[in-house]
């Protein structure tokens, strides 16, 4: 049998308050993660501060948030080094690697390249969004991913002793999580780190609201009635307003009129369509 660890990681980066070549660079200051067995329970962790190359003045909202300040930072090592002493901690066994929402994986990221050090994780064989399994676990729609703290605090997770906005304390958080939601369906949250994952993360969802735009499927656009299911019928034309398109909707069997707000969206999966209903 192959040996299998989670890894779960974050980071702590300084936005910086100038572009450098033209956009802001979001610049890792701090590592921290958690190695957990097969059994989600932390076994060993990792905790670096990264003393800054391209950006040395610390914004005053990381410093707020972290509590991080500029003597720490100066008698902490680059970037490269401490990324080669974390690729040793987390070593060679088959790792799934476990974060709250995608947005650490995308700043490691741009960081390996603006160091030019390659554009994939190399630790990393399969990936699960931890953000995403507990918002469908706790219900909530695509629209409300909930903040790691909040998340906790739903879950019944005491974060009082615990450091929010640090690395390391932010991953145990995330670890303690997964582990209070964690069920069966978080198997299928896992998903191989391969070329398709890479793509997905770079790819820019749109919103596409011109009306003649031939990806959008005009029958897709009418909602269902929220009390019989029967498709409506529309009985206005669609117009444009705020990046959507309204329009007038009738249900034959429930003789009830709607206001509708169709916003169409295109996903890396295809077009999606955004449907909202008022009752009049
Ligand atoms: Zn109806």
């Amino acid at each position: 049998m192959v040996f299998m660890q989670y890894i779960i990681f974050d980071l702590e980066w300084n936005n910086g308050n100038r572009p450098i070549k033209g956009s802001f660079f979001d610049e890792i200051i701090e590592i921290g993660a958690v190695r957990l067995d097969e059994r989600l329970n932390p076994v060993d962790t990792f905790s670096r501060l990264i003393k800054p190359t391209a950006n040395l003045r610390l914004s005053s909202l990381v410093k707020r948030l972290t509590h991080i300040n500029k003597d720490e930072l100066s008698n902490a090592k680059h970037f490269k080094p401490v990324y080669a002493d974390f690729l040793k901690w987390c070593g060679l066994a088959e790792t799934t690697v476990v974060t709250w929402s995608t947005m650490d994986i995308q700043v490691l990221l741009k960081n390996l390249v603006f160091h030019k050090m390659g554009d994939a994780l190399e630790f990393m064989h399969h990936f699960a969004d931890v953000q995403q399994f507990v918002r469908e676990k706790l219900g909530l729609d695509a629209g409300r991913s909930p903040g790691l703290s909040a998340a906790a605090e739903i879950l019944g997770i005491k974060c009082d002793d615990m450091d929010m906005h640090r690395a390391l304390d932010d991953a145990i958080v995330t670890a303690k999580c997964l582990k209070s939601a964690y069920n069966e369906d978080f198997l299928s949250f896992i998903k191989p780190a391969d070329s398709d994952f890479y793509k997905r993360l770079a790819f820019k969802a749109k919103v596409i609201f011109d009306y003649d735009n031939r990806l959008i499927k005009k029958s897709l656009m009418v909602p269902s009635c929220p009390c019989c299911g029967l498709m409506l019928k529309r009985s206005s034309a669609f117009t444009p307003r705020s990046k959507a398109f309204d329009a007038s909707f009738f249900c034959g069997g429930c003789d009830t009129h709607f206001n509708g707000r169709v916003r169409v969206k295109q996903e890396y999966d295809g077009i999606v369509y955004i449907k909202k209903l008022n009752e009049l």
